[in-house]
C-alpha cells in the first residue's frame, strides 16, 4: 500500500529527514515517535505527496508520488497537527463541500458526516461556524474531514494532542476501526498511550518507528523492539491505578447522580 525507500529532505542547511525506508501494508499500521524536531511531520508531508522530497521514494499503491502527486492524494486522507480551517462556514457545511471535492455522492456524505458528528459528540454544535469552535473540537473536524472518504491511506500528525483522554479512546477505536476494513494508517505522536493503542501489537499488523535527529533509529513489531532494546522485563510496574485508570472510570461511570455515588463511596 505504501511503499517509501530512501527518503530525504533538505531545508536549506537543515537535513529534517535522512534514509526513511518503511513499507505500510493494507490493514497495518505504523506509529512513527520520536523527539522534537526529528523529522515526523516532514516524513508525513512527504508520503502524503504534498511535500517534495530532496532524495527517495513514495509510492501509494503502486503510483509514485513524484510522477503523479495528484493521484496519490486522491487515496490519502491528511490529517495536519494545525489544520486550517475555514473559520466562517459550519462544521456542517465545510465536511460537506470536502466531501463534494473527494467525489462523494450527497446521500453518502450526509449520511457519514452525521454519524461521525455523532461519533465526535459535534452533532449539536455542527451548524456553528468553526471560527467558535474550541481546539479539541477543531481536531475532531480535522479527523472527519481526512477520514470522511474513506481513503486507502490516512496520514495524521499527533490527531489527539487536543483531546480529552475520552475522546482520545473514541478517535483511536475510530482509527482502529478504519484499519479493520482495509486502511493503512501511519499516526506520528509523542503520547505512549497511543503508540501502545495504536501501533503495538504482536501479530505483525502494526509497527513503530522510533526517529531522533531526521532518521530513523529503529522500526519494528513490538517483539523486534523488545529485542532491540535489550529490555527483558518492564522498567516500572505501577501497582496503583495512574491517574487516567481513574479519570477514565469516573467518566465512564457517569450517569445522572452515579457520579455522586462515587464521590459519596470515597467519603463515607
Ligand atoms: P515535532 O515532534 O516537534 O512536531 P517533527 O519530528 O515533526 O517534530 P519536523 O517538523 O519534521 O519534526 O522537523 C524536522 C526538522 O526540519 C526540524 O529541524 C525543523 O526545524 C526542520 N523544518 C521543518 N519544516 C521546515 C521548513 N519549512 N523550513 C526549514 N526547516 C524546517
Amino acid at each position: 500500500m505504501l511503499e517509501v525507500r530512501s527518503l530525504a529532505k533538505r531545508y536549506g542547511d537543515v537535513l529534517a529527514l535522512t534514509d526513511l525506508t518503511v513499507n505500510v501494508g493494507e490493514r497495518s499500521c505504523l506509529v512513527l515517535l520520536g523527539r522534537n524536531g526529528a523529522g515526523k511531520t516532514t516524513a508525513l508531508r512527504c508520503m502524503a505527496g504534498v511535500l517534495a522530497p530532496s532524495a527517495g521514494t513514495v509510492r501509494v499503491d503502486g503510483i509514485d508520488a513524484a510522477s503523479d502527486p495528484a493521484a496519490v492524494r486522491a487515496r490519502v486522507g491528511l490529517m495536519p497537527e494545525l489544520p486550517g480551517l475555514y473559520e466562517r462556514m459550519s462544521a456542517r457545511a465545510y465536511l460537506d463541500y470536502f466531501g463534494a471535492i473527494y467525489g462523494m455522492d450527497q446521500d453518502v456524505r450526509k449520511r457519514r458526516i452525521d454519524e461521525l458528528l455523532d461519533l465526535f459528540e459535534l452533532t449539536d454544535a455542527g451548524d456553528r461556524w468553526l471560527g467558535t469552535f474550541s481546539k479539541g473540537m477543531r481536531q475532531k473536524v480535522a479527523l472527519i474531514r481526512a477520514t470522511l472518504h474513506r481513503p486507502r491511506l490516512v496520514l495524521a500528525d499527533e490527531p489527539t494532542s487536543a483531546l480529552d483522554p475520552d475522546s482520545a479512546r473514541r478517535a483511536w477505536a475510530y482509527l482502529k476501526d478504519l484499519q479493520a476494513h482495509g486502511c493503512a494508517l501511519v499516526i506520528c505522536t509523542h503520547n505512549m498511550d497511543e503508540a501502545e493503542h495504536l501501533g503495538a501489537s504482536d501479530d505483525g499488523d502494526a509497527a513503530i518507528g522510533i526517529m531522533s535527529a531526521g532518521r530513523a533509529l529503529a522500526i519494528g513489531d513490538m517483539p523486534s523492539l523488545r529485542v532491540r532494546s535489550g529490555l527483558q522485563v518492564r522498567r516500572e510496574t505501577r501497582e496503583l491505578p495512574t491517574l487516567q485508570d481513574i479519570y477514565l472510570a469516573v467518566i465512564s461511570s457517569y450517569s445522572g447522580n452515579h457520579q455522586h455515588e462515587l464521590v459519596g463511596s470515597r467519603s463515607a
